[in-house]
C-alpha cells in the first residue's frame, strides 16, 4: 500500500490562511473551508485534518497526524516530543508580560510576590525560574488581558502583535519572554516512505520561500 501523509492544520484562526496558502503555492491542491474535518489532496499523497491549534502537537505525537503547522508558542507550551522540521515565517508574534499602566516597573524583579494571569503557564514558569523570580501563576484560557481590571492578577503574560489590545485594557508591555512564528512539526519517527514524502514537501516549501526572498 502506498503511503499518504496526514497533515494537521488549524481549522480557522491566525495560522489558517497562510497555512492553506503555503500548500497552494507548493502546488498541492485540497478543499478547505467546507466545514469538513478532513480533505484528501487531488494531486499529492496527502490528507489534511482541520483542528484547533492547541490539539495539533498531541495528534502529531500520537501519530494521528504525521505533520502539523502550529505556532512555536503552542509547540513549546505543550511540551510534546515532536520534531520541529522547518520555520515558516508567518504568524509572527511575541509572548509578553504586561502590567497596569499606572504601576511601577523597575525590571523583572518587580514581579516577585505578584499574581500573573496567563494561558502559557509552562513558558512563563520556566522564564521566571530562569530569572530567579517567585510569582504566583494563574492559568486562564482566554481574555487574559482583563485579569488586572477585575482584580484577578497584577500582571498578565499574553500574545502581543500590535499592542492595541493591551492599550485598550489599560496595560503596558514591560518584558518580552518569547518570540514565535509558525513551524512545521513532525512525528518523532516516520517510516521510510513517509520520510521521502516529507523530504519532497520540504523541498517544495524551501523553493517557495526562496522565491519570496
Ligand atoms: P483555536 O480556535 O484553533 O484554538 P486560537 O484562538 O487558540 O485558535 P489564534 O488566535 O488563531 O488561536 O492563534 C493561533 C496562533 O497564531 C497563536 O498560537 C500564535 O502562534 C499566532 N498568533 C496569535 N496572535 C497573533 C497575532 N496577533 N498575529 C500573528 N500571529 C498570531
Ligand atoms: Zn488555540
Amino acid at each position: 500500500m502506498s503511503s499518504v501523509l496526514r497533515i494537521a492544520l488549524q481549522k480557522s484562526g491566525r495560522l489558517s490562511e497562510d497555512s492553506y496558502q503555503l500548500f497552494k503555492e507548493c502546488g498541492i491542491r485540497f478543499d478547505y473551508g467546507t466545514g469538513k474535518l478532513k480533505s484528501v489532496s487531488s494531486n499529492f499523497p496527502a490528507e489534511f485534518l482541520f483542528l484547533r491549534d492547541d490539539d495539533i502537537p498531541g495528534y502529531v505525537e500520537d501519530g494521528v497526524a504525521d505533520l502539523g503547522i502550529v505556532g512555536e508558542n503552542v509547540a513549546v507550551e505543550t511540551g510534546r516530543p515532536v520534531q520541529t522540521i522547518h520555520k515558516l515565517g508567518f504568524s509572527k508574534c511575541r509572548l509578553s508580560i504586561a502590567i497596569s499602566r499606572g504601576s511601577d516597573w523597575t525590571g523583572i524583579e518587580s514581579l516577585n510576590g505578584k499574581n500573573i494571569a496567563t494561558s502559557y503557564p509552562n513558558l512563563l514558569g520556566n522564564y521566571l525560574a530562569g530569572q530567579g523570580v517567585k510569582a504566583e501563576i494563574h492559568e486562564i484560557s482566554g481574555s487574559v488581558e482583563i485579569a488586572p481590571s477585575i482584580g484577578l492578577a497584577e500582571a498578565v503574560c499574553d500574545i502581543v502583535s500590535s499592542g492595541s489590545t493591551l492599550l485598550s485594557n489599560g496595560l503596558k508591555e514591560v518584558e518580552t519572554i518569547f518570540r514565535s512564528e509558525a513551524i512545521l512539526i513532525a512525528r518523532a519517527e516516520l517510516d521510510e516512505d513517509k520520510q521521502a514524502l516529507v523530504d519532497k514537501l520540504l523541498f517544495r516549501i524551501k523553493a517557495v520561500q526562496a522565491a519570496k526572498n
